[in-house]
């Protein structure tokens, strides 16, 4: 196994940390001070460099524009963009976005690849995924309200999801809809393509989330389908397909996740590293000095190099075997990956005092934001769950209800 930077890459990183942190990252207190509808223009101007750069929808490949890059090269690049909040979007390497991309590519068909595809890998537009309803667990993702009723070559959508991440603005959402009700659970629902400028498509409100509704990019939507037309051509793979598009939609996705949150742990262990130096508590002596900041330092320390390792080879194996074949390996990243993020952030607005807490940093921004890595992609207790259900399986446990 070699995780070690390819000189493709490390010509990338070459150009795109410098990027990142010299004109991204300069940008952060005019987001958390004025939101990012405010920012919009000087994204697009940032979005216009990354184009002349050629690394815009890095994920993709080179025939769509992108980078051509495996997911383990990939992954290195989602470090780099993770270091900042507003990374992945300059690159239009951004969620939902990304994993929309996957899918049309995937299981588009030509003319669903010319008419969402490429104007979203042109970053033209934006889209969102509509899987989460309020009425149902979302944990259990073959159970869903949202129907769509075949009329000749018409689906009818009726439904309610929320966090329906970046519906504001978005031109089209990916909707999970059940097509066939009385098939086995895992048959039951299609994924279907629906513009959000629809006839009975309405966005209900931004979610209030953790103080902020956010806009735009950053937010997430409630949405009601009430009676919405969309011809039977709009539907990715074949109906009932919609519970296995979506599993094969979240494996890389969740590498592209863990990568970002990695590139975050290192900005807030450089973030609480400095203040660790700078800030004395009394003259002359350093917060670094103190044993309990210490440990805080090292314990981030083994807990990201760790963490990184293992998204890499899941990467690496992916790449090789396929992410049916890394699916044990997907569930443990996702949900030791997210406990590092939150206890890196967590140590680091320690170390800062209140200031961690002040939005002149973006670990107050992070903390509100990506408290949601431990739910969302599934939550902890699910993959936790299902890693210890294939290890005991091995050791002979039968197969019982879902834990
Ligand atoms: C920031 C953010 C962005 C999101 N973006 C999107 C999006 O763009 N599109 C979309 O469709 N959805 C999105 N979601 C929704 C997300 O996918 C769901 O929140 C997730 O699937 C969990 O579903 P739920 O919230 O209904 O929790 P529930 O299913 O109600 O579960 C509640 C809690 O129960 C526990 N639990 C669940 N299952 C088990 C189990 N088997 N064993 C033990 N305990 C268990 C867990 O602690 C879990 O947090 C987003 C969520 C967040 C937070």
């Amino acid at each position: 196994m070699d995780f070690s930077l390819s000189e493709k890459v490390l010509q990338i990183a070459q150009k795109l940390r410098p990027f990142v942190d010299g004109e991204i990252v300069p940008l952060e207190p005019r987001l958390f001070a004025e939101g990012f509808g405010a920012l919009e223009p000087e994204l697009e101007r940032l979005r216009g460099r990354a184009r002349e750069m050629g690394l815009f929808s890095p994920q993709l490949p080179a025939a769509w524009g992108g980078a051509g890059l495996s997911l383990l090269e990939l992954a290195h690049v989602g470090e780099i963009l993770g270091r900042s909040p507003l990374g992945h979007y300059v690159f239009n390497a951004q969620a939902p976005d990304s994993g929309n991309m996957e899918l049309l590519l995937q299981h588009g068909t030509a003319a669903q690849k010319e008419r969402w595809l490429r104007p979203l890998a042109q970053g033209d537009l934006r889209s969102c995924f509509g899987m989460t309803e309020p009425e149902f667990a979302g944990s259990n993702p073959v159970w869903l309200g949202t129907t769509a009723r075949r009329e000749g070559e018409t689906y009818v959508l009726d439904g309610h999801k929320w966090f329906t991440s970046s519906c504001e603005g978005a031109a089209f959402c990916v909707v999970m809809a059940v097509t066939a009700p009385e098939a086995r659970p895992h048959q039951r629902a299609s994924m279907i393509v629906v513009p959000t400028d629809a006839p009975g498509f309405s966005l209900v409100r931004n979610l209030p989330v953790m103080g902020e509704a956010g806009e735009g990019w950053l937010s997430h939507g409630e949405v009601r389908l009430s009676g919405v037309r969309v011809p039977v051509d709009h539907r990715l793979g074949e109906e009932g397909q919609g519970f296995a598009l979506a599993q094969e939609r979240l494996g890389p996705g969740r590498i592209h996740h863990c990568m970002r949150w990695i590139g975050i742990c290192e900005r807030a262990f450089d973030l609480m590293c400095r203040r660790a130096v700078t800030r004395e508590i009394a003259p002359g002596e350093p917060l670094g000095s103190r044993p309990a900041v210490q440990d805080r330092i090292a314990e981030s320390r083994a807990e990201i190099d760790a963490a990184r390792l293992l998204v890499l080879h899941t990467a690496w194996r992916i790449d090789r075997e396929g992410a049916h074949a890394a699916r044990e390996d997907v569930s443990l990243i996702k949900f030791q990956v997210a406990g590092v993020l939150q206890r890196v952030l967590d140590r680091a607005i320690q170390v800062h005092g209140a200031y961690g807490l002040v939005d002149e940093t973006p670990l107050g921004f992070w903390w509100r934001h990506e408290r949601g890595a431990r739910i969302y992609d599934g939550p902890d207790e699910v993959h936790k769950a299902a890693v210890a259900r294939r290890i005991l399986a091995r050791y002979g446990l039968e197969p019982g209800p879902r834990g």
